[in-house]
């Protein structure tokens, strides 16, 4: 590795010591540069790597609120705003107890590079609030209440909108942040600043959302897996395929995978994991949509109500298939360690293409990287969400609203040009084949040469 960049990770290790998951980001990708940091010394000279590893703005603030018994609760709320050299800063708001400064810079960090990916004009960021939707701060085992939502967002938003804009800072949807969420974040917005505009994506469509939006995440991966399958000359007919996770992410993946002649074998939730032998149908991901979005209850109330479903309690989808093509990670970060990759790998698995972000442990991408399969890396494989937002504000802009056709196939030829860029950069710099290289050499390539652009 150049000692550049050497240098950087034990400066950014020492800054950082309590971020884990934001060095972990970190380390992924500036170990991949080296060819290109070697190959461009004006980099080093303009001190690009230690600029990018330090988020423009970090705003933490305070979120009060009162719950349905009138208690006074107190949240923490973050906006990350990493990097704006090619754009507006872009990127999701997080809500749930795990969330803090490392979780929201590791998911910043990455953006940036996403962004830079989906070849639109969006710089990175990240933000949310440990508020966790899903547990009454008063009644255990019951969920946050509409209301005690509604007004936790309104208030989240009466300090977030100081700092945001549709020409500033677009944030949008991610974990425990659905069309739900951005409807009241939405309007208390508009509430503040007297003025409709493109602040948010993932609206919902009577005010301003893209039609895709909700389902691009998900058949933007599988898209891509699509086109890193066609460079062997396959694709998903017959292929069984274990997903995990079973909200946005993973429930548009598998649709998508079933309608294109697709297993899907596996979903997971925090309760545990289903497993379909024979594949579940279009109606079985329907019932399970409805229930996370609509009962919003948990994949152990359905598995009993679905034919020829099992449910193993308090585990992922990874080790209970007996035979599997291809692997979507589409729950969290670090959810498929080095085990997992390796009974994977025993089991036939020749591709995975991550829709969650960063949801293979390191150990789990070197046994993937040197196993040869196709491995995809959330970066590339998930930036179908933001390039439809990226869409979304098009939209927004021109006061108009493109029908489904027309976005799903920009979608579509997004996803195959991140592939191929990212093919290329890699096969570039000798590493055909390593989309992680050439994501990170594609996507970091852009930024740096528009930071160098723009001076110190
Ligand atoms: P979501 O709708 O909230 O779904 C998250 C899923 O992960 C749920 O099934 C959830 O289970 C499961 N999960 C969360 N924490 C878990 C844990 N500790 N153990 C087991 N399961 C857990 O979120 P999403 O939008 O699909 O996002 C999923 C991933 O994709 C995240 O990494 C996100 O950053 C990434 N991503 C999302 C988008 C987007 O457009 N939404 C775009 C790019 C990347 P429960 O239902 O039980 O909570």
């Amino acid at each position: 590795m150049s000692t550049y960049i050497d240098q950087t990770l034990k400066d950014l290790k020492a800054k950082n010591a309590d971020q884990p998951e934001f060095i972990q980001a970190a380390e992924e990708v500036l170990t991949t540069l080296a060819p290109v940091v070697d190959a461009h010394p004006e980099y080093q000279k303009n001190a690009i790597l230690e600029r990018i590893v330090e988020p423009e703005r970090t705003i933490m603030f305070r979120v009060n609120w009162i719950d349905d018994t009138g208690a006074v609760r107190v949240n923490r709320g973050y906006r990350i705003q990493f990097n704006s050299a090619i754009g507006p800063y872009k990127g999701g708001l997080r809500f749930d107890p795990t969330v803090n400064l490392s979780v929201l810079k590791f998911l910043g960090f990455e953006q940036i590079f996403k962004n830079s990916l989906t070849t639109l004009p969006m710089g990175g960021a990240k933000g949310g609030s440990d508020f966790n939707p899903k547990a009454s701060p008063h009644t255990p085992g019951k969920r946050c209440s509409d209301g005690e939502v509604m007004r936790f967002c309104q208030s989240f938003m009466t300090e977030l909108f100081r700092h945001i804009g549709p020409n500033t800072d677009v944030p949008a949807g991610d974990m425990n942040v659905g069309g739900r969420e951005i409807g009241y974040l939405y309007g208390q917005y508009r509430k503040i600043v007297n003025e409709w505009n493109g602040v948010l994506t993932g609206k919902g469509l009577p005010f301003g959302g893209s039609l895709v939006r909700p389902e691009a995440t998900g058949y933007g991966c599988i898209y891509f897996a699509e086109n890193m399958l066609k460079t062997k000359k396959a694709n998903f007919k017959g292929k069984v395929c274990a997903i995990s996770g079973s909200g946005n992410v993973a429930s548009f993946a598998a649709q998508k995978l079933v309608t294109l002649g697709a297993k899907v074998v596996t979903l997971s939730d925090r309760s545990g994991a289903i497993y379909a032998k024979s594949g579940l149908s279009l109606d079985d991901l329907k019932a399970v949509m409805e229930l996370k979005t609509v009962k919003r209850g948990e994949l152990s109330e359905i598995a009993k109500q679905l034919k020829g479903v099992k449910f193993f309690p308090g585990v992922n989808s990874w080790q209970i298939v007996d035979k599997v093509d291809c692997a979507f990670p589409c729950a969290r970060q670090n959810e498929l360690n080095g085990d997992d990759a390796a009974y994977l790998l025993k089991h036939g698995c020749k591709l995975v293409a991550e829709g969650a972000n960063m949801p293979s442990t390191p150990d789990a991408v070197a046994a993937f990287l040197k196993a040869k399969i196709l491995y995809a890396p959330g970066k590339a494989a998930n930036a179908g969400g933001v390039a439809t937002s990226g869409l979304e504000m098009s939209q927004n802009a021109e006061h108009l609203s493109w029908s489904a056709e027309e976005v799903d196939s920009k979608l579509r030829g997004i996803m195959a040009a991140i592939h191929d860029n990212a093919y290329a950069a890699a096969a570039k710099y000798g590493h055909k084949g390593n989309y992680v290289m050439g994501a990170n050499i594609a996507g970091f390539t852009k930024v740096a040469d528009a930071m160098l652009a723009q001076g110190i």
